[in-house]
């Protein structure tokens, strides 16, 4: 079994460097070299999962095929090397504490004190490496959430230390900075960095490369000075500027010899097959530079937040860029579309999509939003909650249903068409009753999905609790709603569409979270496409 390599990712200086894309960045391009590759994300947080986070807190939950709430970096990773992700891939502190708090009461620790080191860090140790068995990988790339100098990360930097001692030349840790330019000064700062390192350092950390987030391009000069304090060698200090996209960060971080400085760190030769696979990534990026032509769609949401709606956005900017459109986004806040203000909102869209979420806030304004788009025959995408909305406008608004709503909002209502199954209203605990993760979904024969999709069975990412309730489904078919998506296990519907209409789908499931660069989701494609 070949050994895995390590690469462990720590960020210094401020959050939001964007250590999540230059971890997806790298892991391309170690497969643009022909290797293996997966990521994973530690987490310093106390909580088990993002799950219950605010996305204004977090940004939005990503959810893997195997059915785990984790944070937006893995969408990240997975956008970007097409890898799935899995419950190995996202750990928080919460999960290690649990584990070790678990095998503690087991009695698995033999009358020994539990401590942070080494009982924490072990259990850390564990998990990092986790992924290699089976022995798929060649590289591990480990992202280690929050900066260097937080209380919650100590444990985390601990474990690299002894991890890298433990694996030798197998491991690496590349440390992500941050140089400010200084306007009144006209200067790009270099300090926070040295400090930083030296940070690093004392807790017995070397950083083998590292990457420096800037603003303004950095000279040779600056690149040297910060290689000689820091005892990095020069041609391991690259920088990463900023760009108009996060989809160039790879072909820029080649640019600088990144991908060669890290197979160096490890001893190993550059392979040759490399031009030709980044060659698509390039394509792809030329496409997106010479986009023109532009449509706008409204993203009807609660969360007026960039990340909220993380893998929506990114779904139909790379959806945009393979079809030659450049998607511009506008947010509609539905907490504030009283149905005199919605002709307003909503007109002059190509498309609107209704977004994902939980609790009664904001809802009557998305059912609005429905009834405008669906009367005027603008093109809707209603994703999850979007796709409840779209069945209770229907009810209400076509099949003469007074007062139809999801009993998540109206436990009273006389029509319940989004209700919880009996099977899971038994379950007592919340947490217990999410359907999450990767299900199977039957498309019917000479539906628009099925078209779309090109194939009879698909599988598709759910994170809800409330279904369509079957039986309504004769009344809505009857009328021109079809279900045309069902789950062949329970007969759970999982897709409406309107044929008549020019664009008018709904998915109880969540097609963002499987769009990637290079294999954008058919649902979005087409999507983008029908604007
Ligand atoms: N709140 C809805 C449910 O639980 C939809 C969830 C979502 O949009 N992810 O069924």
């Amino acid at each position: 079994m070949k050994d895995a390599k390590y690469i462990f990712v720590t960020g210094g200086v401020v959050s939001s460097l964007g250590k999540g894309i230059i971890s997806s960045s790298i892991g391309r391009l170690l497969q643009s070299c022909g290797y293996n590759v997966t990521i994973q994300k530690f987490d310093p947080y106390i909580n088990i999962d993002p799950g219950t986070l605010n996305p204004y807190e977090h940004g939005e939950c990503y959810v893997t095929e195997d059915g785990v709430e984790t944070d937006l970096d893995l969408g990240h990773y997975e956008r970007f090397t097409g890898i799935r992700t899995t419950v190995r891939n996202s750990v928080t502190t919460g999960k290690i504490y649990q584990a070790v708090i678990e095998k503690e009461r087991r009695g698995d620790y033999l009358g020994k004190t539990i401590q942070v080191v080494p009982h924490i860090t072990n259990e850390i140790k564990d998990r990092i490496k986790a992924n290699a068995e089976g022995g798929e990988f060649d590289f591990i790339i480990t992202e280690i959430g929050g900066t260097i100098g937080d209380i919650e990360s100590a444990p985390f930097l601990e474990a690299i230390r002894q991890l890298r001692w433990e694996l030798g030349r197998n491991a690496i840790c590349i440390h992500l900075t941050y140089v400010p330019y200084l306007r009144a000064a006209g200067e790009l700062k270099t300090k926070p960095t040295q400090h930083s390192v030296k940070e690093l350092q004392s807790l017995g950390i070397q950083p083998d490369i590292l990457i420096l987030r800037t603003e303004k391009h950095l000279d040779q000069g600056i690149l040297q000075k910060v290689a000689s304090f820091c005892n990095v060698s020069p041609d391991c200090v690259v920088q990463s500027e900023d760009l108009p996209s996060i989809y160039e960060v790879p072909l820029n971080m080649h640019r600088q010899g990144l991908d060669r400085s890290i197979l160096g760190r490890f001893g190993m030769a550059d392979s040759a097959s490399h031009k030709q696979s980044l060659a698509q990534w390039e394509e792809f990026v030329q496409k997106e530079k010479a986009l023109h032509s532009s449509v706008t769609v409204g993203l009807v949401g609660k969360y007026d937040l960039q990340d909220a709606y993380k893998s929506i956005r990114e779904s139909l900017h790379i959806a945009g860029i393979h079809a030659g459109k450049k998607v511009e986004i506008k947010f509609i806040n539905s907490e504030n579309l009283e149905p005199q203000f919605i002709e307003e909102a909503l007109s002059g869209l190509d498309g609107v999509v209704i977004c994902p979420g939980f609790g009664s806030r904001g809802i009557e304004g998305k059912i609005e939003a429905v009834r405008f788009t669906r009367t005027h025959n603008i093109p809707t995408f209603g994703i999850c909650l979007g796709m409840q909305m779209m069945v209770i406008e229907f009810a209400r608004n076509v099949l003469g249903l007074k007062g139809a709503h999801s009993s998540e909002i109206d436990p009273q209502t006389p029509h319940n068409v989004i209700d919880m199954m009996e099977s899971q209203k038994a379950l007592k605990n919340l947490g217990g009753t999410m359907r999450l993760g990767a299900y199977a979904c039957e498309l019917i024969p000479g539906s628009r999905v099925r078209g779309i999709y090109g194939q009879d069975v698909v599988k598709e990412r759910h994170r809800h609790r409330y279904e369509f309730n079957n039986d309504y489904l004769h009344q809505f078919e009857q009328a021109g709603m079809r279900c045309t998506g069902r789950n062949p296990e329970n007969d759970l519907v999982e897709i409406v569409e309107i044929p008549q209409m020019k664009w008018f789908i709904g998915t109880q499931f969540h097609p963002e979270y499987s769009s990637t660069v290079l294999r954008p989701h058919p649902l979005f494609m087409d999507f983008v496409k029908s604007l």
